[in-house]
């Protein structure tokens, strides 16, 4: 079994991954920073750890390349898309990949195909079915939709 590594070195390598993101893919690494501190809230603070890092990718692009060098880096990562669950979390050994800026939603009525982007919560997606008359069952506000999705038991 592999160790841990050391946060030190977990850091190093994210100074890589600037290289490889796009401009505006933020990288928080101070986690005493407000902006850090702001993304890394939760529902529940119970059990929460602090990562070495929290990505914010805006791009397909982005999201992909963020994960094919965690894989690579074998640096392990959570997504973050509403923050509702208690159990996605990650200490100094690893990255929260964090989807509020990669958002968007797009309704084909006719074909009620709804297709929605990572970062997207349950009431934006609820907002905009209910303007082409359709709606979801889901209902918890800020909880994310693409999370509840691979998670949540009633769906
Ligand atoms: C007030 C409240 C009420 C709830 N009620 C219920 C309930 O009635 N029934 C029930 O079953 N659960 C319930 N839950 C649990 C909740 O539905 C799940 O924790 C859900 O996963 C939350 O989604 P999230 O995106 O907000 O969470 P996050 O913590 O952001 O993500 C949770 C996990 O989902 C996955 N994930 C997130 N985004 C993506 C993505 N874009 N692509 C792939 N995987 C992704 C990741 O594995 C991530 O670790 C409730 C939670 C809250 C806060």
């Amino acid at each position: 079994m592999a160790l841990p590594k050391s946060n030190t070195s977990v850091q190093l390598q994210i100074t890589a991954l600037k290289a490889v993101v796009g401009p505006d893919c933020e990288i928080l690494t101070n986690s005493a920073e407000a902006n850090s501190q702001e993304y890394a809230k939760r529902w529940t603070d119970i059990g929460r750890e602090t990562p070495a890092a929290i990505v914010l990718p805006r791009t397909e692009e982005d999201v992909q390349k963020v994960v094919q060098w965690a894989v690579k880096s074998s640096i392990p990562f959570v997504v973050k898309s509403g923050g509702g669950s208690e159990w996605s979390t990650i200490g100094d050994d690893g990255l929260v990949i964090d989807l509020t800026h990669y958002s968007a939603i797009q309704v084909d009525a006719k074909a009620r195909v709804v297709t929605i982007r990572g970062g997207v919560t349950q009431k934006e997606a609820a907002v905009r079915l209910a303007e082409e008359g359709l709606f979801t069952g889901e209902e918890h506000n800020r909880n994310g939709a693409p999370g509840s999705l691979t998670n949540d038991t009633d769906l």
